[in-house]
This record gives structure tokens, sequence and C-alpha cells, in this order.
């Protein structure tokens, strides 16, 4: 493949936080061509078909290997100085830098298990999923948007990472790469805890070994006295994911996390902010699976009235995953939502700089960081206005 190389223009303009918020958002929707190799997931939990990148400094994940990113106009294309930069057609956007790969990749347990298999770096959180396996996977109650099967059965990670494996590749990762918090999560279990008492105690080793700030991530427990003994073990932040607010898409989406009902989530967070404060408990919100926009939006300020995060991401189409054929939604769908949210959240207090550790600390997987910094530069740099931002009640 040919790598364009545009001659580097010496005074290229610096893009506002405003003009980076809705490139990132952009970029998540529709991808980035990439003419270079690129660190990049193609499964598992999370950020997965994920190249992992820095955009005028800000650390963003965006997709960059699915078919329909080669419709994209975006494209990241060296300089003639060796450094990187988004493109427009001929039109510079912004700078870029890659993710070097981590130097802890390349070492292995006394066992011989690559470091890698263990535990991933997201750019600069370690971040592991710990059970490879899920009460839901391979049946009916199978999320359609998860991917935490495909990795495994590709033979790219091992079913069960022990605390002690943890712990060492996660004081590996800060040592050798500068990790800054580890996040971890796992496949529902069928017992009771829903496989939180074991994530917990794997974020308790690895906090123990290398004094991260760790986010675990979980379903909401049968016995919500499971949320105090998590919070016990010393962890900072958890996530309980509830997904979408929309109980007709949650009910297609994920059936079996449909059953305990959305009102599940919100007691299980109610226990949590207890436990783990306000701020430091966080869900997920995915977009672009269907959702009412005005359900998803009051869900999101219940919740932010509780002291929960609510992190809003694009869909993230995962390749082997029962929705690997669908497209994220448009740029616009997730601007509009995040226009509505971000303000909502600063008014309650609450911004991604306050959680601890974990998805909504890093903010790689979604504009919504960017759009609170923008919000906070008071939507001015460079002398330019920003669009307003809606304030809602
Ligand atoms: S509960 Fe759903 S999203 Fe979580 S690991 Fe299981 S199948 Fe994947």
């Amino acid at each position: 493949m040919t790598v364009t190389t545009p001659p580097a223009d010496p005074v290229a303009p610096v893009p506002s936080a405003e003009e980076v918020a809705r490139l990132l958002t952009a970029l998540q929707s529709e991808g980035l061509r990439v003419e270079v190799p690129l660190a990049a997931r193609a499964g598992g939990a999370g950020p997965a078909d994920a190249g992992m990148l820095y955009i005028e400094g800000v650390q963003v994940t965006v997709p960059t290997t699915a078919s329909y990113v080669e419709a994209s106009p975006y494209a990241l294309r060296g300089e003639d100085d060796g450094s990187w930069a988004v493109y427009e057609g001929s039109e510079r956007l912004a700078s870029a830098a890659l993710a070097p790969r981590p130097k802890y990749y390349d070492l292995t347990t006394a066992d011989g298990i690559p470091y890698w298999q263990i535990a991933l770096l997201h750019l600069d959180s370690v971040a592991s999923t710990v059970l490879q396996t899920c009460a839901y996977w391979g049946n009916d109650d199978q999320c359609t948007f998860c991917g935490i099967g495909v990795t495994l059965a590709n033979g790219r990670t091992i079913a069960k990472k022990t605390p002690a494996m943890l712990a060492e590749v996660a004081l590996a990762a800060r040592d050798l790469d500068g990790a800054v918090d580890a996040t971890l999560t796992t496949g529902s279990t069928a017992t009771p805890d829903r496989g939180a008492m074991y994530v917990g105690r794997c974020g308790q080793a690895v906090k123990e070994a290398a004094g991260l700030p760790v986010q675990v991530q979980f379903e909401p427990p049968a016995d919500l006295d499971v949320i105090d003994r998590v919070a016990d073990m010393g962890i900072d932040s958890v996530g309980i994911h509830v997904e979408t607010f929309d109980p007709q898409v949650l009910a297609r989406v994920a059936p079996g996390k449909a059953r305990w009902g959305i009102e599940a989530y919100f007691s299980a967070w109610e226990r949590a902010v207890a436990a783990f404060g306000p701020g430091q408990v966080s869900t997920y919100v995915i977009l672009g699976m269907g959702e009412d926009e005005k359900t998803t939006i009051d869900g999101c300020k219940r919740a932010i009235d509780m002291g929960v995060y609510p992190f809003i991401v694009p869909l993230r189409p995962v390749p082997g995953s029962l929705m690997q054929d669908l497209l994220p939604p448009p740029r616009e769908a997730v601007e509009a939502v995040y226009r509505q949210v971000v303000p909502y959240l600063a008014k309650k207090g609450m911004s991604s700089a306050g959680v601890t550790a974990g998805c909504a600390r890093c903010q790689a997987c979604s504009g919504m960081g960017a759009f609170e910094r923008s919000a906070s530069d008071g939507g001015l740099r460079d002398g330019r206005t920003a669009l307003p931002l809606f304030v809602g009640a």
C-alpha cells in the first residue's frame, strides 16, 4: 500500500477544544483509514477493533479495521518531519501520535504465558477481562454487542487470569510503560455475586502489588452486600453497566442482563455510590442500538442525580459479535446526546477528571471527555466561539 506523504504545513493551525471534540466524535462514528500498522484489538469486552492513538494530545480509540472504515473521509498520514496527522482529503485537521507497542508485551510469566495474553495496555490503562467466559455467551442470553468469546476462541488470551498473574503484569505495565490505573472486567458468572468477588480480588492484588488505582466492572449482584465487600477490598471505582436505558432495546440486545431489569441497576448504583462515593460509579451507555434519545438522556440524568457517571459511547460493532454487520451511529446523533448530558454533569459537579480509575477516567472510547474540556474552556480557544451546549433541567 502506498503511504501518501503530504508536505508538512509549517503553520498548521491548532484546532480548538471544540473542534477536537467534534473530530473525535466523527472518527468514532466513521473510523480512521490508516496507511501504517496501528496498535489495535479485534475482539474482547471494551474497545475492540480499536486503533489507539493520540489526537492533539488527547488519547482516543477509533475504529480502524472494520470494513465500513474504508468509506471514512478521515485518514491518518505521515508528514515530512516524521510526525502524523489526521486529514480529510487534502485538509490537515489535527496532529496525531501513535501509541507505541508496550514494552511489557515482550515479557512472559515463569509458566511461559505472554504478559499481553493476561492484560493489555489501553493507552495509559492496564486492562484485562479476568474471566474471559460468561454465563450468557453462546446461548440466547448473549449480549449482541459483546465479543468476550471472540478473543478466547482465537487464542489471543487465556480463559482465567489469577490475581497473582494480574499483579505481576500490572507492575510491569506501570514500571515499563507508565500505566496509571487498572481496568478489570469480567464475564458474568452463574453465582449470586455474578463474578464481582473474583474481579474484586484481582483488583485488590493489583492494587497491593502496583499501587495503581483500580476500577472493577461487574453485573448487579443478587445480594447487594457484595458491593460493600468489594469496597472493603480497597477498590477505587466500579463499573456496573446497564448499556442502554431503553428497556425494549436492552431486552433485544442483552436479554440476560434485561432479566434483572433496569431498576436493578439503579438499586446497585445507589449501594455502590454509598460505598465508593459520588463519581466513582459508572455505567456504559451505548448509542446506536435503536434506543430512544429522550429515554437515554432521562436515564443519564437520573444516574447523574445519584452520583453515577454515565459513560456514553457509540456502538463499535465487534467483528465476530452478533452485531458485527451493524454500523456505528452517525456523529450528529452521538454529539446531540453529549451536548445534553455533559452540561448536566457539570451542573451537578461531576466530570471525568473526578473519576479515579477505569473507562470513565480514561475516556478514550468516547468523545464525552473532550466535550467536557471544551465546555470547561468556556467553549473558547484560539479566539473562536464554540457551538453552544444545551443545558437542560
Ligand atoms: S454480560 Fe454480556 S457484555 Fe458482559 S461479558 Fe457477558 S455477554 Fe459480554
